[in-house]
């Protein structure tokens, strides 16, 4: 038997402009993938309408290809809609997918217990309520409610994810305990991130995904909807993020760490990327270029702690 060759991905998000945060996280992934000569896919996810930047995404190119970054091949999330629509009609031809016109105040109300993280817990309240899309707008209409349904994923009771992430280690959730019926898509035709994350990575033969750990909580209902497809989901490794001096994610209170303005005050790519490859062990922060860490590239000198930026 013979491995499956290496493919990585980059997958930012047009909603801002590259900072360093995003600039360390796509290092450790592309260096994952070129140091044991992997592919490198680029997609940008830009179907998150209110939050997408115009431009943003042009920009964010330009920014890591001065940074040094290459890849093998280049998607566009809002190009690939027929493939999330045809995923989501096979969830729903096999009862995996309904859709559900609570809003988040309803799901909020219906907590057992005080939730903390960004994910509530959602107890199935519309499964089984709505025979169509249709009905569930026809619904919230004659309540003159102005929000759109979305489609919720139907988790069956006991359904675990378990996994050996490559950096985070063993993790695992008990998805319909904790989570409950995740949303899927929040629009009519299935473009949303959940389910566009596991139809691209497998359409695009991503092998393992590298990426910050604000997202190792979302993996389990992403291996989910691998299931219900029959998709094998690929592997994970989850890296922590960068933080200002503060502890908190970066971000604009922290000064300017956008990767434009760095150029544009004339700093060189080697002295982010060398600065960067410190806070992962590799080096002292003396000028470098990716090409050159390939050599030195290990997971096991980045700190399990999240990177703090230190202006
Ligand atoms: N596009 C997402 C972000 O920029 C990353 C999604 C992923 O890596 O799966 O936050």
């Amino acid at each position: 038997m013979t491995e499956r060759a290496y493919v990585g991905r980059l997958a930012p998000s047009p909603t801002g402009a590259l900072h360093l945060g995003n600039a360390r996280t796509f290092m450790i992934a592309w260096l994952r993938a070129r140091s044991q000569g992997g592919k490198v896919v680029f997609r940008m996810e830009d179907l998150d309408h209110p939050r997408d930047k115009p431009g943003a995404a042009t920009a964010a190119v330009e920014d890591l290809r001065w940074l040094g970054f290459d890849w093998d091949a280049e998607y566009v999330q809002s190009e690939r809609r027929p493939f999330y629509r045809e995923a989501l009609e096979k969830l729903i031809t096999a009862g995996r997918a309904y859709p559900c016109v609570c809003s988040r105040r309803d799901v909020e109300t219906a907590q057992s217990a005080p939730h903390d993280g960004e994910q509530l817990f959602y107890p199935g309240i519309c499964r089984g309520r709505f025979a169509t899309w249709n009905a569930a707008v026809d619904h919230l209409r004659a309540q003159g409610a102005a929000r759109i349904p979305c489609w919720r994923f139907r988790v069956d009771e006991g359904e675990k994810v378990a996994f050996r992430d490559a950096f985070a280690g063993d993790f695992e959730q008990d998805v319909a305990r904790t989570l409950g019926d995740f949303p899927l898509a929040r629009d009519e035709f299935g473009a949303g991130y959940t389910l566009a994350v596991a139809v691209d990575d497998a359409a695009m033969g991503v092998t393992e995904v590298v990426r910050g750990d604000d997202l190792l909580a979302a993996t389990p209902a992403q291996v989910l909807v691998c299931r219900a497809l029959g998709i094998e989901p690929p592997a994970y490794c989850h890296v922590p993020l960068v933080v200002g001096e503060d502890g908190r994610r970066l971000a604009k209170r922290h000064g300017d760490t956008r990767i434009a303005s760095y150029r544009a005050a004339g700093m060189r790519p080697e002295e982010i990327i060398g600065r960067l490859a410190a806070t992962c062990g590799w080096g002292d922060g003396e000028p470098t270029s990716l090409r050159n860490l390939l050599n030195v590239f290990t997971l096991d000198t980045i700190p399990h702690i999240p990177a703090v930026w230190r202006t």
